[in-house]
């Protein structure tokens, strides 16, 4: 009986430590590369690792990468058989995109994940898939580290992106004086995601509102401001026309691109107007005359003096119906300008859809997908939009070659998503909404994010309470707490999923309980300014368009009440 019971007792240890060995079988992913550089191996490899293992503990991946040059650049293949995965492209950054759609394919358990089957084979509509870093006002941009900053443009070049942009020296917060400690801090700061994106491969664009000035132009030099409001007023903008303007704006720019000596960008988009602009009657109309001559001067200057290979991109931002055709004419001398950038505040303008470009130049868009409907930016967490971003996309689809989104910040990483669906495959919104649910809140149903995002979508303005709001956002809050429950537990707290989950939390209190001031919004608001690092602003800084991106705390006395993942469920 005792030897028995002993057996017992060993054959139930043994099994527990077998159960144990199983669960804690380690990840195993191996890697292979062929046709790439040391570098750029340990580059995948490290980014592929630190995904999967941010979402499983374990599962075995065998992954073998080869450059294929009959394939075109960006195109890639990607094949698995049991847990065998071959990727092959045309180049780097394809090698990347192919990674983006395996680590999306994998199926995410709790514990560990499986390799389905595929075959897949494709390359990207688009030419220019790229997203514009909007690095001001101490948003995220501004703020976050250099390591966060690069994991993004890893995260984005994931799913496809090619290109990056950022304002390359914002010389409307500095005096011009290139030695100093402030233009060196902001020069440094586009250096590094200029560095992050090409260690990828992808291309870098800065964009450089032609005749903005610096803090400390003289007076006598100012620009005559624009007319139409909807081509904003800001900064400060010199006239090349007045006596020494142009002699200035010469000044200005050798100090920026001689700033960059040795890392110039790939391309340098000329904006023309909110920062930008002269109506005075030597410059005007500046869409069709002043900025034009701008365009032509310094794209042959940083041609002959600084960066002979460099392209540019002209935005047509916010211009009128009658002032395209001048621009089609203008691009016909202009070799090295291979995009020309055209939107607005809302609809396509027409005349871009209408009139082919000439041979040679291709049409991008610039989608905002930030600041739509929503005050301060990023103040209540993440926007999707799929609806509002499909119906534009339907108006340019198969008119343009690319677009540069027009960032804010991260609060708007999903509608990057879509956007890069549309240019990359012509998918829909809604799926790439499944794609992101899969990969970002695996183990969640997709279809449940799918209409939390419909519900969110729904209550745009968030200023402006309204009672048929009361309903979406009841129910947003109920998905919210069962992909809540769902999603893989690695992943739980990861910053995508809190700033929706926030979100609902907010939408909550401001359209069900019908108050703001409640613990619950202090507590989501608190959570997003750490995620968005407003927290991070500096003591005694004086930034006075930071209100624009920081998420706001209710005034006055806060209430405690049940919180809503409680209420729901008493519903
Ligand atoms: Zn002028």
């Amino acid at each position: 009986m005792m030897k028995r019971t002993i057996s017992f007792a060993a054959a139930l240890a043994f099994w527990s430590v077998a159960a144990f060995l199983v669960a804690a079988e380690p990840l195993r992913l191996n890697f292979q590369f062929a046709g790439v550089s040391e570098d750029q191996g340990a580059i995948v490899e490290k980014i592929v690792k630190q995904r999967v293992s941010e979402r499983v503990a374990s599962g075995e991946l065998n992954l073998s990468y080869a450059i294929d040059l009959s394939f075109e650049p960006e195109e890639y293949s990607l094949e698995t058989s049991g847990t065998d995965a071959t990727l092959r492209a045309g180049s780097f950054p394809g090698l990347i995109f192919a990674s983006g759609k395996l680590l999306r394919s994998l199926e995410y358990g709790a514990d560990s994940f499986t390799v389905p089957e595929l075959t897949i084979r494709e390359k990207p509509d688009a030419s220019f898939r790229c997203c514009y870093f909007a690095r001001h006002f101490h948003n995220w941009y501004h703020m976050a580290s250099n390591e966060e900053l690069e994991r993004y443009v890893e995260d984005l070049a994931l799913w496809g992106f090619n290109a990056i942009a950022t304002i390359s020296v914002p010389v409307v917060n500095l005096n011009l004086d290139p030695a100093s400690e402030d233009w060196r801090q902001a020069v440094d700061g586009v250096k590094t995601i200029r560095a992050a994106s090409k260690r990828l491969g992808l291309s870098f664009t800065g964009l450089d509102c032609i005749n903005q000035a610096c803090l400390d132009m003289p007076e006598e030099l100012k620009g005559t401001p624009n007319v139409d409001p909807k081509r904003g007023n800001n900064g400060i903008n010199a006239c090349p026309s007045k006596p020494g303007g142009t002699e200035y704006l010469d000044r200005l720019t050798r100090a920026i691109f001689a700033s960059f000596d040795g890392a110039q960008t790939d391309f340098t988009c000329w904006w023309p107007f909110d920062e930008g602009g002269c109506e005075c009657e030597q410059c005007g109309p500046w869409a069709t005359n002043g900025f034009l001559k701008c365009a032509a001067r310094y794209c042959k200057m940083v041609n002959d003096e600084f960066a002979p290979d460099q392209k540019f991109i002209l935005s047509t931002w916010t211009y009128h119906e009658d002032e395209f055709e001048a621009v089609w004419e203008w691009v016909k001398d202009h070799p090295e300008v291979p995009y020309i950038l055209a939107d607005a505040h809302a609809d396509f303008p027409k005349y871009p859809l209408e009139h082919a470009l000439p041979e040679g130049h291709k049409l991008i868009t610039f989608p905002e997908i930030s600041m739509q409907g929503r005050f301060p930016w990023g103040g209540f967490g993440a926007t999707p939009q799929p609806r509002r971003f499909t119906e534009l996309w339907e108006q340019v689809r198969g008119h343009v070659d690319g677009c540069m989104l027009y960032s804010e910040g991260p609060f708007e990483d999903i509608n990057k998503i879509i956007e890069s669906g549309f240019y990359f495959r012509n998918e829909s919104a809604e799926d790439s909404l499944r794609e992101y649910a899969r990969y970002e809140l695996a183990g969640a149903d997709p279809e449940d994010f799918v209409a939390l995002c419909r519900d969110l979508e729904a209550i745009l303005v968030l200023k402006d309470r309204n009672p048929e709001y009361t309903a979406a956002a009841l129910d947003a809050m109920k998905l919210a707490v069962k992909i809540d429950l769902e999603i893989v537990p690695k992943l739980r707290d990861c910053w995508r999923w809190r700033q929706f989950y926030c979100r609902c939390l907010l939408e909550y209190e401001r359209n069900v309980r019908g108050n703001e001031n409640t613990q619950t919004c202090v507590d989501a608001i608190l959570e997003l300014q750490r995620l968005y690092h407003s927290d991070l602003f500096p003591e005694g800084c004086v930034d006075p368009l930071h209100y624009c991106t920081q998420p706001v705390l209710p005034q006055g006395d806060i209430g405690v009440f049940k919180r809503p993942e409680e209420e729901i469920q008493e519903r």
